[in-house]
């Protein structure tokens, strides 16, 4: 009686894709500032910072520029020599100052000395006037109109960029090439980043066979396994393999136990959907608070989400992620559930991804009540404008869906049929930087 009830209460309720990630983000809030155990730090150089969390405020330690200087290949004066009434002015070139050059001649009223970008301005001069505006005439002197260039203009000020002592970059950011760039244009050759979240990633089904085996009949090779760990390693976190482990109460509950002192997070695949998760459930009750989800979404509808009790060699608890078996199911969970999480995790601010509206080339069915992350390609179509399609079928084992696919084209909870023509929200997986 007592487990028919558990079973309907977990068959029950739904939860919004909304709420689930809200309950994701809470527990990961909550364990984040109650332990700093996931957030050491480590200082790497430079070229190893791609991809890692900065750990603290990247202070420069100089103006940026480093002092006034010419933004354009033309002619440095002081703007004193324009007149209001839009005359030609000719003044004397005194010379030449090219970037990196530090001896100064003084430029007196009447002159002015030809400029390449980036060289230092000289005292007396505030303007630069772009060479394509300009007239050389046989005596040394060079010709322009007043009114091609204003007082102040084509010159970069000290410190105009960024201060010395100011905040280049902000603690949290994940390194872009961008930001490794900047840190070494401010002669940082080092930083200090979060080191590494611990992710153990173990596949649970008695159908399933090791890549390295011969496939016996009744069985399917483990792919989750590859596709987790490429998603995580992706995000820059370290991957322990815990295997394959059979169904059942024993073997699950020792992979967890082994899993949960190294690691600070658990992410396992299958086993959660319903009959399976009755006994991974009693044994999660034992190793933890786990919630058991049905999610209203496709794919991926159930979901195991909570903490697992610390060892005693370990003050923190396990953040755990029980995805579904299915390997489509699998890195839509994880994209739309587990990404967010080890980021925020690992002391990562920036973390979210941009939903892009784009016109659907083909109708979609659609019910409304769930959130569905189809497989979708972005494509010009014959007019050149970008549109989205599906892959195809749908089916959540189908995993070439995801491979063919560019974009999740995402059918939001409360939307019906998709006619084609119509606005969709697609999320892009490739980032340029
Ligand atoms: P489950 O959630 O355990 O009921 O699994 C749902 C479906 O996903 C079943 O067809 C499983 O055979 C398949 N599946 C589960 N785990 C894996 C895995 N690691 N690799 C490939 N397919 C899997
Ligand atoms: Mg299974």
């Amino acid at each position: 009686m007592e487990t028919n009830q558990a079973n309907q209460e977990f068959q029950s309720d739904f939860l919004s894709v909304t709420d689930a990630r809200q309950a994701i983000a809470d527990l990961v809030t909550s364990s984040y500032e109650s332990s700093g155990m996931h957030l050491r730090k480590e200082t790497l150089p430079l070229h190893q910072c791609l991809g890692r969390i900065l750990a603290s405020d990247l202070l420069s330690p100089i103006d940026v520029p480093a002092h006034d200087n010419s933004a354009m290949d033309g002619y440095a004066f002081n703007s004193s020599e324009l007149s209001d009434d839009r005359q030609d002015l000719a003044l004397t070139i005194i010379g030449t100052l090219h970037a990196g050059q530090t001896e100064m001649p003084t430029v007196k009223s009447g002159q002015c000395i030809k400029i390449m970008t980036g060289a230092l301005m000289p005292t007396t001069c505030d303007t630069v006037v772009p060479q394509e505006f300009t007239k050389t005439l046989s005596n040394g002197l060079v010709s322009f109109s007043s009114d091609v260039v204003r007082a102040g203009e084509n010159r970069r000020l000290r410190g105009e960029d960024l201060q010395s002592g100011k905040a280049a970059i902000l603690q949290g950011r994940i390194l872009r090439p961008a930001d490794l760039g900047l840190a070494a244009s401010l002669g940082i050759h080092q930083l200090e980043v979060y080191q590494r979240t611990k992710v153990a990633i173990l596949s649970s089904g008695n159908e399933l066979c090791d890549i390295h085996e011969s496939l016996a009949p009744g069985k399917i090779f483990d792919s989750n396994r590859y596709s987790l760990r490429a998603c995580i390693e992706r995000l820059g976190m370290e991957v322990i393999d815990c295997g394959i482990v059979r169904d059942n109460p024993d073997n699950l509950r020792k992979a967890f136990i082994t899993a949960a002192q190294t690691a600070d997070v658990i992410i396992s695949s299958g086993g959660v959907s319903v009959g399976e998760a009755d006994f991974t459930k009693q044994m999660m009750e034992e190793l933890g608070e786990v919630g058991f989800w049905k999610i209203a979404m496709r794919p991926g509808r159930p979901m195991a989400f909570g903490s697992l009790k610390p060892s005693s060699s370990k003050s923190t608890p396990t953040v755990f992620f029980g995805l579904p078996g299915n390997p489509v199911a699998v890195m839509v969970t994880f994209y739309q559930f587990v990404r967010n999480a080890l980021l925020q995790l690992n002391g990562a601010k920036w973390v979210e991804i941009p939903l892009i509206p784009v016109r659907s080339a083909v109708g979609i069915r659609k019910k409304s009540g769930r959130t569905e992350f189809q497989r979708g390609i972005l494509f010009q179509d014959d007019r050149g404008q970008w549109a989205v399609k599906t892959t195809g079928s749908q089916g959540a084992g189908i995993l070439r869906s995801m491979s063919e696919a560019n974009c999740f084209i995402i059918l939001h909870h409360d939307q019906g049929n998709i006619e084609p023509g119509d606005w969709v929200d697609v999320e892009i997986f490739d980032g340029l930087l």
